[in-house]
């Protein structure tokens, strides 16, 4: 079967044939809520059978627009033919030896991909996890090593992840933390960068996150400061220009390790390989994983190699990190990232998409702003002429585009942003499409 033919989605478009969820979803969500227990959550529980692009099919035969792609993990596009054509004859080939007892190529392919693209001066070292939330643990374990310091700093707003330390870095302790205590020690929120809200310059936003972070936990006691340069699911928050440079200035005099969390915005998605690229700045360390492997699992943590060189032999790994079919799947995607195409795909979403918003925002006073780099973009919805949050209207608006078939992400502390994060494939008409949805919603919410 030729990989063409394999695609039975290829050039499917929006469609909704039966009420959403269809029958054939809710009979295996029935299934589901005898054996899955309801923390473990379905924003939308309609079962997907195959996908491609930017086209999710269901079982019942609904063809949705997808807005999330897997939170940010498909950026190349589901079912990327190159991607899935590395994984399955790395498949046929190897499926596991653990690289800590015996190593195979794709591993070091991979670190060399990000030694080439990470935006770190000098000589970088990787190492492979399966998850993001193991690659943040993994660069504060690395980081409290280097500088033999306890101290995490993060900033308002942040998500890390679900493990223990993870959850404790979140902005959120509902539902991430509160109950499964007790949380991680010596973790520090510090006030952020949010334009919108504080109106603050980068630098007055940075100098007083500097001045909370010196008071608070003391800079002597701190080994790392762990920031995504744009804010996923604190709601797409854009830090004021400067912000960023003038703390990692700060970190380096102090001799705190920056650690840039790029798990949602890295790999294309913002229209640079890294978001870090927008600011200009230089982290020590960047951690990736969501869109590195197409969609596989893997994650990596990738350090100036004087700071990755501390950890003894054993000291980092874990049975499946760096699998061999997710590293193939993953050098696929570099190689797609070094011929241009997903960055000038995201570049163009950042266009249009961003257009097609700015025009929704000229016709709805309840959009506060539009913001985001290249196909990371978001929607903060508000009481017009306040800065007081809708989080029903965002319900409704996802709601609305479910039964018309866009699948939309919320985002935010208040659960009233709407944020964007398409395949980078995501067609101009698909994305007027789902402008159209979004208007209609916004317009029957009012009515
Ligand atoms: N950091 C950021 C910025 C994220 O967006 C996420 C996932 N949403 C994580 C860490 C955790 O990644 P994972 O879910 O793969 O553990």
């Amino acid at each position: 079967m030729s990989n063409h033919e394999s695609h039975a989605t290829q050039s499917l478009s929006r469609k909704v044939v039966t009420e959403v969820p269809g029958p054939k979803s809710r009979e295996l969500h029935e299934r589901r809520t005898k054996v899955i227990p309801p923390g473990v959550m379905a924003l939308l529980p309609v079962y997907i059978e195959r996908a491609h692009d930017a086209i999710l099919v269901d079982v019942d035969g609904n063809q949705f627009i997808d807005c999330g792609a897997g939170i940010g993990v498909t950026t190349v596009g589901h079912t990327n033919d190159a991607v899935v054509e590395a994984a399955r004859e790395a498949m046929g080939k190897v499926t596991h030896t653990l690289f800590t007892v015996t190593p195979y190529e794709g591993y070091v392919q991979v670190a060399e991909y990000l030694a080439k693209t990470a935006p770190i001066s000098g000589e970088k070292r990787t190492m492979l996890v399966n998850s993001g939330a193991e690659a943040v643990e993994n660069a504060v374990k690395i980081a409290r090593m280097y500088t033999g310091r306890p101290g995490v700093a993060v900033l308002e707003y942040a998500y890390h992840g679900r493990t223990m330390l993870t959850s404790t870095m979140n902005h959120k302790g509902s539902p991430y933390a509160t109950g499964f205590g007790p949380r991680a020690g010596d973790v520090y929120r510090a006030p952020n960068s949010f334009p919108l809200h504080d109106g603050l310059t980068g630098e007055e936003a940075a100098k007083r996150t500097i001045q909370w972070l010196e008071k608070t936990a003391g800079a002597a006691d701190l080994a790392c400061l762990v920031a995504e340069p744009i804010q996923g699911e604190g709601g797409f928050v854009v830090p004021a220009e400067g912000y960023l440079p003038t703390l990692a200035a700060w970190c380096r005099e102090k001799g705190i390790v920056f650690i840039a969390d790029e798990i949602q915005s890295g790999i294309a998605r913002s229209g640079k390989v890294f978001a870090t690229e927008h600011f200009g700045f230089e982290p020590d360390m960047v951690l990736t994983a969501k869109g590195i492997a197409g969609g596989l699992p893997l994650a990596g943590v990738t350090g100036r190699a004087e700071i990755m060189d501390v950890a003894p032999a054993g000291g980092l790994g874990g049975t499946f990190g760096g699998n061999p079919v997710a590293c193939a799947a993953a050098v696929a995607v570099f190689e797609q990232l070094e011929e241009g195409t997903p960055l000038r795909e995201a570049q163009r979403v950042g266009r249009v998409l961003g257009a097609a918003l700015e025009d929704l925002k000229a016709r709805h006073e309840v959009i506060a702003e539009v913001r985001g780099h290249g196909a990371m973009l978001a929607i903060e919805l508000t009481e017009p002429g306040t800065l007081n949050p809708l989080p029903e209207l965002v319900n409704h608006i996802t709601q609305t585009a479910a039964q018309s078939g866009v699948l939309l992400l919320n985002a935010g502390l208040h659960g009233n942003v709407l944020r964007f994060l398409p395949p980078v494939t995501i067609t101009d008409e698909q994305i007027a499409e789902v402008a159209e949805v979004i208007d209609q919603a916004i317009t029957s919410y009012q009515a």
